[in-house]
C-alpha cells in the first residue's frame, strides 16, 4: 500500500472535473483487497472519513474529499477475464471505458454503455450509473453490471450477484461474507419514469446489486465487477442530420422515436444553434443555413446498409430542407468525423468559460419524451429573457440535454443560478428528474429537496446508516 501525506503528492485528488475543490490529510493507494479492508475496518473503529476516488472526471464533486483519507483505486486496474460464450468481462474497479473498448475491439463483443468521458473508471460508472449516447437503445450502467464484489464500510466483503438477494417489498435483509447481518427499510418512493440518476435506486422487491448502483459509493468500495456484454452489430451507419429550425427537428425526434419507425437508431443526440455557432469556428463544412442538428446511429448489416441509408434519406427528407446535407458514416474514418464534431463542443464550450473565468451551470435533467420540446421551449424563453449566453447540446434521445450557461461576470453568475434552480423545478413539475446521469454529490444536494420530500431524504439516510454505522465512507454525496 502507498500512502501520501504531503499535500503536494495529493493536489490532484482534491477536485473532480467540477473544479469544486476540498482538502484531506493523506492519500492511500491500496494494492490488495485485504488492504481495502484493513482500511476501512479501521476508519469505521475510529470514526475517520474516507473517500474513495477513481478517475475523477465526475461532475458534481462526489470523489472530492471533505476531510480525513483519499482512497484511490488505481491499482485495481486489471481485465480479469473475458467469457466469449457467457459474453461477460470481469475487471477491477479502475479499468477505463476506453480500455475496455480497446480489450473488446475485434472480438465481436461490446460493452453497450458508453458514456463521453472515455477516461472515467468502471467503479466511477457504477457509482453514478453513468450512460451515454447508446443509453437511448440500450439502457444505462445498470442493465449491464451482472456482479460487483464490495468492501463495506465495516470493512465487512460481499459479493454481489444480480438475481440473488432481493427486498422483502421494502424491507433488505442480508449477512455479509463474514457473517454480519445487515437489515434496513427502503423509502416508499416512486422514482421518475425517466433516466434518472437522483439519490438511491429504490423500488419494492429490488435486487440489492441495483441499490450500490449509483449509490455515489457512499455504501461500499466496489472492488470489481461482471459487466454483461452484446454481441457487435454487422454495420452501423452514423448520420449528423442538419435543421433550419427546430420545429421540423422536433417532429424528426418524435417520428424517430416511434416503436414502428422506418428506421430505429441507437442513438440520438442534439446540437442546438448555439452549438453548431460554436463548432463552426473547429469545424469545416457546416451547411451555411443551418441552426440545429442530430447525430444519429442505426445498427444494420453489410446487406442492408443501402436499404437502411435509403430508408433514412426518404424519411428525413419530410422533416428538413437540408437532407442533402447530411453527413453519412459507414466506415471507420467517418465515424470518427461524426465523434469528432460531438465531442469537439465540450471542448469549445470549456474555452469560452476559461475566457469568462466564471463556473459553468449546466442542468442534467430530463422529462418524459412528451415534453421535451416545451421543456426546450421553456428554457430557452428564460435565457433569452434573462439575456443569458447559453448552449444546449447532448442526449435528446433520452429527453434529456445539457444546458449550460455561460455567464461573464458574478451579477449573471448569480441571475443564472436564481433560473437554474426554475428550470429543475419545471423538470420535476413535468415527472422528470434534476439528474439524469451525472449524479448529485455534493455539489446538488439542494437540489434533491426538489424531487424528495425530507422523509424520503431521512430514509435514504437510515439505508447509508445501516451500511456504514459511523458515516465514515464517501461523507457529503447526496445528503
Ligand atoms: C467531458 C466529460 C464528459 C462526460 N460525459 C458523461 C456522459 O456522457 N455520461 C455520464 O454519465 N457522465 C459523463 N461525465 C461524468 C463522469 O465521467 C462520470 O460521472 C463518471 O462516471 C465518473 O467516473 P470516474 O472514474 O471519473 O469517477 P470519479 O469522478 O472519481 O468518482 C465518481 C463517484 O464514484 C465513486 N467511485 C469511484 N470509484 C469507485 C469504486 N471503485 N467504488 C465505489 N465508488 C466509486 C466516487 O467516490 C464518486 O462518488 C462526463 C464528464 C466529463 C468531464
Amino acid at each position: 500500500m502507498i500512502v501520501k501525506h504531503n499535500k503536494n503528492e495529493f493536489e490532484d485528488y482534491l477536485v473532480d472535473a467540477s473544479a469544486f475543490e476540498g482538502f484531506a490529510d493523506e492519500l492511500v493507494i491500496p494494492e490488495s483487497v485485504e488492504e481495502i479492508k484493513q482500511i476501512l475496518k479501521e476508519a469505521t473503529e475510529k470514526s475517520q472519513k474516507i473517500t474513495i476516488s477513481g478517475a475523477g472526471t465526475g461532475l458534481t464533486g462526489s470523489r472530492v474529499p471533505l476531510g480525513g483519507k483519499i482512497l484511490s483505486m488505481e491499482r485495481f486496474n486489471k481485465v480479469i477475464n473475458l467469457d466469449k460464450e457467457r459474453k461477460t468481462l470481469k475487471v477491477e474497479s479502475f479499468v477505463r471505458i476506453e480500455e475496455i473498448a480497446e480489450f473488446l475491439a475485434g472480438s465481436g463483443l461490446f460493452y453497450p454503455p458508453n458514456p463521453t468521458e472515455k477516461l472515467a473508471t468502471i467503479g466511477g460508472n457504477i457509482g453514478n450509473n453513468a450512460s451515454g449516447a447508446r443509453t437511448y437503445k440500450y439502457g444505462a450502467t445498470r442493465k449491464y453490471i451482472n456482479s460487483i464484489d464490495v468492501v463495506l464500510p465495516t470493512g465487512d466483503s460481499k459479493t454481489i450477484r444480480r438475481g440473488e438477494i432481493f427486498a422483502n417489498e421494502y424491507n433488505f435483509e442480508f449477512f455479509t461474507d463474514e457473517g454480519a447481518r445487515i437489515s434496513f427499510e427502503l423509502p416508499k418512493v416512486q422514482m421518475p419514469k425517466v433516466k434518472h440518476a437522483a439519490g438511491y435506486f429504490v423500488e419494492p422487491n429490488m435486487d440489492l446489486i441495483d441499490l450500490f448502483i449509483g449509490a455515489e459509493g457512499t455504501l461500499g468500495v466496489v472492488t470489481s465487477a461482471e459487466l454483461q456484454l452484446l454481441a457487435s452489430p454487422e454495420q452501423v451507419l452514423g448520420a449528423i442530420i442538419f435543421f433550419d429550425e427546430h420545429e421540423g427537428m422536433f417532429e424528426f425526434l418524435n417520428e424517430i422515436r416511434k416503436v414502428d419507425a422506418v428506421v430505429l437508431p441507437r442513438l440520438i443526440e442534439f446540437f442546438d444553434d448555439n452549438s453548431i455557432m460554436l463548432l463552426r469556428g473547429t469545424i469545416p463544412h457546416i451547411p451555411k443555413s443551418a441552426l440545429y442538428a442530430l447525430w444519429i446511429e442505426i445498427e444494420t448489416s453489410n446487406e442492408k446498409s443501402d436499404e437502411t441509408l435509403a430508408n433514412l434519406y426518404v424519411f428525413t427528407s419530410q422533416f428538413t430542407s437540408l437532407v442533402d446535407d447530411t453527413w453519412i458514416a459507414l466506415n471507420d474514418q467517418e465515424h470518427k468525423r461524426l465523434a469528432h464534431f460531438r465531442h469537439q463542443l465540450p471542448l469549445a464550450v470549456y474555452e469560452k468559460i476559461q475566457q469568462y473565468k466564471q463556473q459553468k451551470l449546466g442542468t442534467d435533467s430530463a422529462v418524459p419524451n412528451e415534453f421535451v420540446k416545451e421543456y426546450y421551449e421553456y428554457i430557452v424563453n428564460l435565457f433569452k429573457q434573462e439575456q443569458l449566453e447559453y448552449v444546449i447540446w447532448g442526449h435528446i434521445g433520452n429527453s434529456h440535454f445539457h444546458a449550460n450557461i455561460l455567464t461573464k461576470d458574478s451579477d449573471e453568475f448569480n441571475r443564472a443560478r436564481k433560473i437554474y434552480v426554475d428550470i429543475l423545478a419545471r423538470a420535476v413539475s413535468l415527472g422528470g428528474t434534476i439528474s439524469a446521469e451525472h449524479g448529485i454529490g455534493k455539489l446538488k444536494k439542494e437540489y434533491l429537496r426538489l424531487l424528495y420530500s425530507e422523509d424520503v431524504i431521512e430514509g435514504f439516510r437510515k439505508i447509508k446508516k445501516a451500511f456504514d454505522p459511523q458515516n465514515v465512507l464517501n461523507v457529503g454525496n447526496i445528503f
